[in-house]
């Protein structure tokens, strides 16, 4: 007692308080955040290495794969097996080669000679010297690297000098020495620290290790960081391991105060003076010194050995690190103690043996001391990164027995955290092999998935083979003998002119077949203060009625214009109304339209095959409330056009690029062969989502495609809108997502019920993930919205996905206006056309890139053309109610003319 009080007071200086701890931590934090800035990395002692380790591994990797270790106390070779095997998913075979002083002091050539000559020795014995297999090589030295198969060393540390290596790339000096041999070949994927090495050897057990450190013979630690505050990589999305190199804090002077005269000893006696001045108070290399010295400097004040120094005592290295965790032992420590000091030939007593046992335990404590100091620095960061009010994490470290200090200190340091610490078992070599395994994975898994996506991205070749293909179905369509069969249907509207700007009075309109039912009333002013004032009013249209009975459809409609009729106080005027119905119908005349097929989500009974203006008026009557003069049915395409047309007379295309997707244009009458007449032209509604019905699209769709249409209410119908349209643009992606998930690419190879939920993916989400001004960790905060936990690679994979799928979307689209404009062009007989469409539809006004990648295939589809595209502002409403204007116009010549 009274001895360990007396030494308590002695080695005052190698004890700290938490607030000398904390400010250490934070001293620390600063050297971090010097290494990492571009500024100051230069000079920055804490050199914060980027590794180009951007994955821990998911447990999917497998192979077979051989490991260096070289730079710890033995130069291994390891062959590590990765399998899918759940027992034992790692299997390894090592061979430990020595490496003696002469070759380590020697020359760069002779070292990497040597490690090749073992290799050869190694692949010999495991009898793969015909194979070429992936290499992970660890090597525990500070280096530069700029990819994951190259590093350049900085600086010997430890024991190593071999000449001619630092300033070099250590791959490319290992490649040479096994070129030199000839008799084996290497492929080299990765080089990392040891301290990588052993935060990935746990990846597989545990997703959250995310912190690795080296208490041995020297000390150093990585961490995952953010790439956005790596200043030194190009990028900012995902992740990086950091090598901190922690070991050289200090050296610019930041730990003067805490630093000892044993310390300063030390260090005059190394071979780097000056250098690793943190990794000298703490790594296991210096502590036997450091207690010697502290032992020598006692004995000569007479505190121990009754003053006896003997030639062993003042011999360095005679105190080794093993001794001093020996005697730190509470049971068998003190007799250990005994034997040490023995040999050293001090003759130690009792009390003697107990005063060294407590210098040995201040020493090592004040090790453990200053790595949580330093690994509370790194934990405050990760914690700051997620932004999150605890941490949740996993340190792996490589000592056993350090593990229950560490942690109580961190504890304190870091109050907001569970933080777990895992000993790596097998050593940095089997992490060194995964990375091996995670980069060959992630090769094998790239590739893969940019075959997928190859099946997506489509040339332009191809794009004007669609754009040929969708001419043939629009002649077809227009031809007497081919409209029958045809696909693309191209059907009359009855639509003979766009808005002249004299139209002029109240109208109502009905919108159905977008995402809501609308009644609305609109004013249209003509002359001086031409204006449209238009009021509406939204209704829910149950599922139950979508897909019910025709009678109860409309009757469910007339129930809606009942109500806002009496909202508006209008029931007694009978007014003109237009009918927006965005389905596919086959007109007589301006107010008769046969349903051809139910799109998108309806599937109500009776009604295909059957007029819909007659459908409506029936219902009407059966309500006996209110009249109204039914003048138009309206396709929303019409109505876009028209709507544009009012404000810019060049429009004659509209387009929607919505829930679904389809388009119409003016074409000359004498080609419309199933309207009479040949003068003037005449609105098409093209209905050309069904372009591909009949097989002439299946050279570009996918599987995935296939597997859209088969999930779908209409299979077989609307193979074009299914690769292009808002509805069907998420299912596509979530059946890619599902496929690449089944081959191990994605969500660590487990399909979630949330991915199997269809319509999970709504188009919004697409546009979300796909914004520029997104971060990676935002599109894992969508991902995790919708139930999927992704990693950062995983969220990578899913935002290519959309936008590789949104992209062909826009592509195809543009591919079908190019048509378009071409045919009017050449029905015009010009070399040149100005023309404007107008758009409607929210996957072209709200996705970040469709419009944008439409507008530019049109362009460079249809050279001849000059094409303006102009947003229609409600197109269903404003436009059927013009349309429904001019309809009444139209009328009223008629009957003059009569
Ligand atoms: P509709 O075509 O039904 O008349 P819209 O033009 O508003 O109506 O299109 C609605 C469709 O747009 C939705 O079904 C959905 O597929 C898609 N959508 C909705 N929000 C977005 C968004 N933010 N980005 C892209 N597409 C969207
Ligand atoms: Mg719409």
């Amino acid at each position: 007692q009274h001895a360990s009080h007396s030494i308590d007071k002695y080695l005052y200086s190698m004890r700290f308080s938490d607030d000398t701890l904390k400010d250490i931590m934070n001293r620390f934090r600063r050297e971090m955040e010097n290494g990492l800035g571009r500024d100051t990395n230069p000079t920055a002692t804490v050199k914060m290495l980027p590794t180009f380790v951007r994955s821990i591994p998911d447990g999917s990797e497998k192979g077979d794969f051989i490991a260096l270790d070289l730079g710890g106390s033995n130069f291994r070779i390891l062959r590590v097996k990765v399998t899918q095997d759940k027992k034992q998913p790692v299997q390894m075979e090592s061979q430990v080669y020595d490496t003696p002083d002469d070759i380590i002091h020697g020359s760069g050539s002779r070292l990497f000679d040597h490690v090749a000559d073992c290799l050869s020795d190694f692949m010999e014995k495991q009898k793969i010297k015909d194979k070429k297999l992936p290499v992970g090589f660890t090597f525990s030295f500070p280096c530069a690297q700029s990819k994951l198969d190259e590093a350049v060393l900085l600086t010997w540390t430890k024991k190593f000098k071999a000449s001619g290596v630092e300033g070099m790339d250590v791959v490319k000096l290992l490649n040479k020495a096994i070129k030199k041999r000839g008799d084996y070949e290497a492929d080299i994927m990765a080089v990392v620290n040891d301290t990588v090495g052993t935060m990935m050897t746990c990846g597989f057990d545990d997703q959250r290790c995310e912190v690795g450190i080296i208490i041995g013979t020297g000390t150093n630690a990585s961490y995952m960081e953010e790439l956005r505050h790596i200043d030194l990589v190009e990028g900012d999305e995902g992740r990086m391991c950091i090598n901190t190199e922690w070991g050289a804090f200090g050296d610019n002077g930041s730990l003067e105060d805490i630093r000892t005269e044993f310390d300063r000893e030390i260090d005059r006696g190394s071979i780097n003076p000056g250098k690793q001045l943190f990794e000298k108070m703490a790594s296991g290399m210096y502590m036997g010194e450091l207690v010697r010295l502290i032992l020598v400097k006692m004995a000569k004040e007479g505190l121990l050995f009754e003053g006896r120094i003997t030639p062993e005592l003042l011999t360095k290295g005679k105190i080794e690190t093993k001794h001093v965790s020996a005697i730190e032992k509470t049971k068998e420590g003190l007799k250990k103690c005994m034997e040490i000091l023995t040999r050293l030939g001090v003759e130690p007593s009792d009390e003697d043996c107990l005063a060294v046992q407590h210098v040995c335990t201040i020493v090592s404590f004040r090790s453990a001391n200053l790595i949580a100091s330093t690994l509370g620095g790194i934990l405050a960061r990760l914690k700051e990164n997620k932004g999150v009010a605890r941490l949740r994490t996993t340190v792996v470290f490589f000592k056993r027995g350090y593990a229950r200090r560490l942690h109580k200190t961190v504890r304190r340091l870091i109050p907001d955290s569970d933080v777990r610490f895992l000993l790596s078992e097998s050593g940095s070599a089997k992490g060194a092999a995964m990375v091996t395994a995670v980069a060959y994975r992630l090769t094998e898994q790239a590739r893969q998935i940019q075959q997928t996506m190859a099946e997506f991205r489509l040339s332009k070749a191809q794009l004007l083979e669609v754009k040929k293909r969708m001419r043939v179905e629009i002649e077809r369509g227009l031809k007497k003998e081919t409209h029958k069969e045809a696909t693309v249907k191209m059907l009359p509207t009855f639509v003979r002119s766009t808005p002249d700007g004299t139209e002029n009075g109240d109208f109502l309109a009905l919108d159905l077949g977008g995402t809501n039912f609308r009644v609305l009333l609109v004013k249209i002013r003509s002359g001086k203060r031409r204006s449209v004032e238009m009021h509406n009013k939204i209704y829910a249209i149950p599922i139950e009625v979508m897909q019910g009975t025709g009678e109860e459809l409309f009757d469910h409609i007339v129930h809606c214009i009942s109500d806002f009729l009496d909202y508006m106080g209008m029931k007694s005027a009978r007014l003109p109304l237009g009918f927006t119905f965005s389905f596919p119908c086959h007109q007589t005349s301006l107010d008769a339209g046969i349903l051809v097929t139910w799109t998108k989500g309806f599937k109500a009974t009776d009604c295909e095959g059957e007029d819909v203006v007659e459908l409506l008026r029936d219902a009407i009557k059966r309500k006996e409330e209110f009249e109204l003069d039914v003048v138009a049915i309206v396709n929303d395409t019409v109505g876009t056009m028209m709507t544009c047309a009012y404000e810019e007379p060049t429009c004659e295309v509209g387009l929607i690029a919505g829930t679904g997707s389809n388009a119409c244009y003016m074409e000359e009458t004498k080609n419309i062969e199933i309207v009479e007449g040949n003068e003037g032209r005449m609105c098409v509604n093209m209905e050309w989502g069904a372009f591909g019905d009949n097989g002439c699209l299946d050279d570009i769709r996918t599987q995935y495609d296939q597997a859209v249409d088969e999930n779908s209410l209409n299979e077989g119908k609307q193979r074009y809108e299914k690769m292009c349209s808002g509805m069907y643009l998420g299912e596509i992606v979530r059946q890619i997502l599902i496929d690449l998930t089944k081959r191990g690419y994605l969500f660590r190879g487990q399909i979630s019920e949330t991915l199997k939920t269809r319509g999970i993916f709504e188009t919004k989400f697409l546009s979300q993930i796909e914004s520029d001004r997104l971060a990676l960790l935002q599109v894992r905060a969508i991902l995790q919205q919708l139930g999927l936990d992704s990693t950062c690679d995983d969220s990578i994979i899913v935002k290519e996905v959309c936008g590789t799928v949104s992209r062909r979307a826009a592509q195809i689209c543009g591919a079908g206006m190019a048509a378009v404009v071409d045919k009017i062009r050449e029905n015009r007989g010009l070399d040149h056309l100005d023309i404007t469409v107008g758009v409607d539809g929210t996957l072209y006004k709200l996705h970040p890139h469709f419009s944008r990648i439409f507008q530019q295939t049109v362009k460079e589809l249809a050279t001849k053309c000059d094409v303006n595209f102009l947003l229609s502002e409600d197109g269903s409403g404003k436009g059927a109610a013009l349309i429904t204007a001019v309809g009444c116009r139209q009328r009223e010549l008629e009957a003059q003319q009569h």
